[in-house]
Formats: structure tokens, C-alpha cells, sequence
């Protein structure tokens, strides 16, 4: 049966730079024999104004009867003002939780072509190749109690609980491992275990179940040092992996070590594989319907989905390849020019990629 991904544009510049992606699928089915069927389903601000909820029914009937979903963005301020229930960026949580997304995927690499992005020296940078596994469904986002309350003496509390159970580590950890195991075999797990007794559990459960990956190196490292190893030595990393609110802080200090946000894609997966496809910037109100975005992101993020929900290397591999040819070309979109490149559009950059693939086709 041909496979299916559910696409989500959403707000912003969503709909351009999943325009782009798709433009990269498409070439796959012609040129590559690839088969794949799409669905469109509205989703974010977009859904609350056609269907009063960021994530109608439809769009999350289409999302797990999906074999992967591909999402733009969601958000923008025409929506800061509406109840938190009804906010572009619920839908995000309500997909995640829906579909069990528990595992986000956050590569961190540094093209080389970009190596003066960055603002870290480029001996510290360059060909940085991290991968961060971030626990997304558990941990102090989602434990209860929460919530502020007023004591009887008048005195407000602000509450937040962070519970890990085994189950939820032990599941984390063996995504992690095996994410180790398609790269360099170095896992690094991050916790904060000589203070928070959760996370002296989280080691624990990861030292377990390193014994059924012999192959792969495991280190246990402090939050606080590797957020400092992170800008000092960044290239000591191949995969990290860590709770849900040290993996969000450290996530995107990685992305900043390349300097681009429109060059980052994500994966968060469920335990069979199936996931949600997304680069991991928001809708850029500042800059959408004005053909500027970088699309870059989302079409590496279609790579990850061949790689992790269809484990479709080649496909994956041409993605990724293709581009950086595209960057080897010359061409760059706003955000990631620098003096004597080519400045191109939203869509100029997805026509760049497409050539790219279509010259190995050829
Ligand atoms: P943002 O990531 O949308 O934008 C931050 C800056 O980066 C802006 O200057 C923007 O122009 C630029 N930028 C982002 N993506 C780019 C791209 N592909 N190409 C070129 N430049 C790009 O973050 P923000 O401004 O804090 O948030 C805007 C909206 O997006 C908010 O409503 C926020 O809640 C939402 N948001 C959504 C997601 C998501 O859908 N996963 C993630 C983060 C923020």
C-alpha cells in the first residue's frame, strides 16, 4: 500500500516553505520512483479561523491515520490574544500527546559552506555533527500537581512537578541508543543527578539499559557542564540525550552553534516509528507571504522523515545531499547570505534543491 504523510502547513511562512518540501517530493516520485501520497489539513491559526480550533478533528484523524506528518508552523500574533485552549501552538502539544510523540530528534550540524554563520570561532565549529534527543511528552512540562495557587496567609505558590517513571525513561533511553547506533556510538546523557533525586532514576535507568548496546559508549555529564561544554567543546558530542525541559534549554543552544535557524530540522517519534516532521523555528511573521524564508529546514526535515518513520536511506541521503549541493551552487535566502553568494528567493531555493536532485538522476 502507498505510503501517506499528512501535511501541515499551517501560519506564517508554513505554507511557502512546505510548498518547497513538497516541490522536493514531487521530483522524488517523477525522477526516483518514489511513491508517496499526500493529504493537506489545516492546522494553528489557520484552523481556528476556518473551525474555531487550532486542531480540527480532520486534522488529527489525518495525522494518525498518516504513515509520518510534515509541518510548516503554527503561530503568529493575530492569535496572542486568545485563550490559551485555543492557540495556534496547542495544536502542536495536542499532536505530540495524541500521537505519543515522545522522542524529539534535533540534528545540530554545521554546513560547511555556513561555517561563517556561526558566531563561535570556526575551529570550534566547524563540521559539528550533533544529534539531541530530547524526552518530549514527560518530565516538569507535563507533572502534577501545577499550577500557582494562594496559601490561606495570602502568599501565592507557583508549582511545578517533575516525575519521570521508569517506563518513560527506560523508552527514551533505547531511542537514544539506537539513534547512537546509526552514527558515531557515543551517547552522552544529560541530568542533573547529584541534585534532583528524578534524575538520579534517569541515570540509573540509563545505565540499564546500556547494557543491551554494548557497542555504543555511554557518559553521564551534569546539565550545567554540558551547557558549557556545548559552547566550549561542541564537537565532543555525537548524540545527547535528556529530559524534556534540559533537552528544550540545550536544544537550542546547539541550533545556535550553527547560526542558522532556518537550516534545523526536528523529528519527534513515536514507538513505532511513525512522526511528526517539522524544522524547529517558528512562523516568522516578520517575514511571511513575502517569498524571504529559508525552506531549507523543512526539506531537510522530509529528509529525516524518509530516514527515521520510512528508514529510506538513499532517499534521506539524496535529500541531504542535494542540499548542499544546492549551498555548494551559491545560492542563499536572506538569512544565511554572506558577500559574494547569490541571493534567492523561498522558491528559487526549493527550484536549487530540485536540481540538484535532478542532476544525480540524470
Ligand atoms: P520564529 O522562529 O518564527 O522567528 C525568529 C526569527 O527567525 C525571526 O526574525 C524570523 O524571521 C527568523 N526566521 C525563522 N524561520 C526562518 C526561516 N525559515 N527563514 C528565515 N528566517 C527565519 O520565532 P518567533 O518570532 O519567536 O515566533 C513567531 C511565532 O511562531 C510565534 O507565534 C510562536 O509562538 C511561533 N512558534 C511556532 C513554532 C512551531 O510551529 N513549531 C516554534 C516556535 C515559535
Amino acid at each position: 500500500m502507498t505510503k501517506k504523510i499528512a501535511v501541515l502547513p499551517g501560519d506564517g511562512i508554513g505554507p511557502e516553505i512546505v510548498r518547497e518540501a513538497l516541490k522536493v517530493l514531487d521530483c522524488l516520485r517523477q525522477d526516483f520512483g518514489v511513491a508517496m501520497e499526500t493529504e493537506d489539513a489545516l492546522v494553528g491559526g489557520v484552523a481556528y479561523d476556518a473551525e474555531g480550533h487550532p486542531l480540527p478533528h480532520a486534522t488529527l484523524s489525518l495525522a494518525k491515520d498518516a504513515d509520518a506528518v510534515l509541518l510548516g508552523a503554527v503561530g503568529g500574533p493575530r492569535w496572542e490574544s486568545l485563550d490559551y485552549s485555543v492557540r495556534p501552538e496547542r495544536a502542536l502539544l495536542g499532536l505530540r500527546s495524541e500521537l505519543n510523540l515522545f522522542a524529539n530528534l534535533r540534528p545540530a550540524v554545521l554546513y560547511p559552506q555556513l561555517a561563517d554563520a556561526s558566531t563561535l570561532k570556526p575551529e570550534v565549529v566547524s563540521g559539528l555533527d550533533i544529534m539531541i534527543v530530547r524526552e518530549l511528552t514527560g518530565g516538569i512540562y507535563f507533572g502534577k500537581p501545577r499550577g500557582v495557587r494562594t496559601l490561606d496567609n495570602g502568599e501565592r505558590v507557583g508549582v511545578n512537578t517533575l516525575i519521570y517513571n521508569e517506563s518513560e525513561i527506560r523508552r527514551i533511553a533505547h531511542a537514544a541508543f539506537r539513534t547512537a547506533m546509526q552514527r558515531d556510538r557515543r551517547l552522552c546523557s544529560v541530568d542533573k543527578a547529584n541534585v534532583l533525586e528524578s534524575t538520579e532514576l534517569w541515570r540509573q535507568v540509563l545505565t540499564e539499559v546500556s547494557k543491551e548496546y554494548p557497542d555504543v559508549a555511554l557518559s553521564h555529564m551534569y546539565v550545567d557542564n554540558a551547557a558549557m561544554q556545548l559552547v566550549r567543546a561542541p564537537k565532543q558530542f555525537d548524540v545527547m540525550v535528556t529530559t524534556n525541559m534540559f533537552g528544550d534549554i540545550l536544544s537550542d543552544c546547539a541550533a545556535q552553534l550553527t547560526g542558522s535557524i532556518g537550516m534545523l530540522p526536528s523529528a519527534s517519534l513515536n514507538e513505532a516509528g511513525k512522526g511528526m516532521y517539522e524544522p524547529i523555528h517558528g512562523s516568522a511573521p516578520d517575514i511571511a507571504g513575502q517569498n524571504l524564508a529559508n525552506p531549507l529546514a523543512t526539506i531537510l526535515s522530509l529528509g529525516m522523515l524518509f530516514r527515521y518513520t520510512f528508514h529510506d536511506e538513499t532517499t534521506a541521503d539524496r535529500i541531504d545531499r542535494a542540499v548542499a549541493a544546492a549551498l555548494d551552487s551559491g545560492v542563499r535566502t536572506a538569512d544565511i547570505d554572506s558577500p559574494g553568494m547569490r541571493r534567492v528567493s523561498t522558491a528559487e531555493m526549493g527550484d536549487a534543491v530540485v536540481a540538484a536532485l535532478r542532476a544525480r538522476a540524470n
